[in-house]
């Protein structure tokens, strides 16, 4: 006779890797071209259930779930995500735990809580520690390859959808970010704060500094992000402490592990700590993010994946906001059922439906099975 415990336990896990073209041709930041979406979604299933992850990265990462992963997982407890997690990370030491290997354990990790919570009959946002229950987002995209008119358009629609924060990325051609942030503050008028991301594109601190005096004095502008690679740890402290007041130097999408995000805290190089939820050890790993910038009573804000921080988000106490980038918001709402649309800015999580309350739209998905 099958017990309760036993139709918890963890059964089948499947990889699917997307690359869903760019609604552009190509599409650029300071630092990189790309033209295409990579998505990596993960089932696991368990009790007649099935749990869904995902996040964005190479095609290479499934591999790694269907390789070294999967077996760790399938037999583990479906109740005890946070137990399946440290033996990921013990499966992934010969591999770094860094990197692709980190965003397949990651997104696995998403898709363990997505199934709990749906074994549970919860949405995921109330398995977790909810501190509220709508996360504040900010319109993301205003990419270096747009013209002026294609950058006034999105983020000025955005500020008319009642986003209260926009970001724009800079750096690629910094001669030019002058009349592409007029065009942009034209657009979203005064009320909407503006953000900027240089995704490290400046050579030094002294580059760094002249365009965060600039952006800040001329344009309003009241987050610079990346100025310096993340890596750049010094030199980001030493932006950061020179940086015009009311402009804040945000950092920490590169964070894969809780050591990497306390060294940026740590090293006082951030006003505004990031993460990303399908890089840094998934749903597990953010509370305790969230800890650490508590701690040091500094502000979180949520790197992409926009469908899974609608939850997540929720149970961050120090999250101010979280980015709705228009890739992935693009991407999730041609593979996934059931994606929340912002309302006045807020990402509300849908509570009536289980889990993250998404469904993977599997027919349509295959025309971008990588
Ligand atoms: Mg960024």
């Amino acid at each position: 006779m099958s017990t309760v415990a036993d139709a918890m336990r963890v059964g089948r896990v499947r990889a699917h890797a997307y690359e869903i073209p760019t609604a552009d041709d190509e599409e650029s930041d300071g630092t990189l071209v790309w033209r295409a979406t990579s998505v990596l979604v993960v089932e696991v299933e368990a009790g007649g259930a099935t749990g869904l992850g995902y996040g964005y990265c190479d095609a290479a990462a499934a591999r790694i779930v269907e390789r070294t992963l999967a077996g760790v997982v399938e037999g583990a407890d479906a109740l005890a995500p946070g137990e399946a997690w440290s033996k990921m990370q013990v499966a992934i030491r010969q591999l770094g735990q860094e990197g692709l290997a980190a965003m397949a354990a990651s997104v696995l990790d998403i898709a363990l809580w997505d199934l709990k919570a749906r074994l549970l009959g919860v949405a995921l946002c109330d398995l977790l520690p909810r501190f509220r229950d709508a996360v504040p987002a900010y319109g993301s995209g205003g990419f270096t390859s747009y013209s002026e008119r294609e950058l006034r358009e999105q983020l000025g629609g955005w500020a008319a959808d009642g986003f209260r924060s926009v970001k724009m990325k800079v750096g690629r051609e910094p001669a030019r970010d002058p009349a592409r942030a007029a065009a942009a503050r034209a657009a979203i008028g005064d009320e909407v704060e503006l953000m900027v991301d240089a995704n490290g594109a400046y050579r030094d601190v002294p580059q760094a500094l002249a365009w965060a005096e600039r952006f800040a004095g001329e344009h309003g502008v009241v987050w610079l992000e990346e100025p310096l690679s993340s890596r750049a740890v010094r030199g980001l402290r030493q932006v950061r402490e020179r940086a015009p007041a009311g402009l804040a130097i945000a950092a920490g999408e590169y964070a894969w592990t809780l050591a990497d995000c306390a060294r940026l805290l740590d090293a006082a190089a951030v006003d505004v700590l990031q993460a990303d939820v399908s890089r840094c050890g998934g749903i597990t790993n953010l509370p305790r993010i969230d800890g650490l910038c508590r701690a040091r009573e500094l502000p979180f804000s949520a790197h992409c994946v926009p469908a899974v921080m609608a939850h997540a988000g929720c149970a961050l106490e120090s999250l101010i906001h979280t980015e709705f980038f228009f890739d992935h918001a693009r991407a999730e709402r041609l593979l996934f059922d059931g994606v929340v649309d912002p309302v006045d800015g807020l990402l509300r999580p849908d509570r009536s439906r289980p889990g993250l309350g998404i469904e993977l739209k599997r027919a349509d998905a295959e025309r971008w099975a990588a």
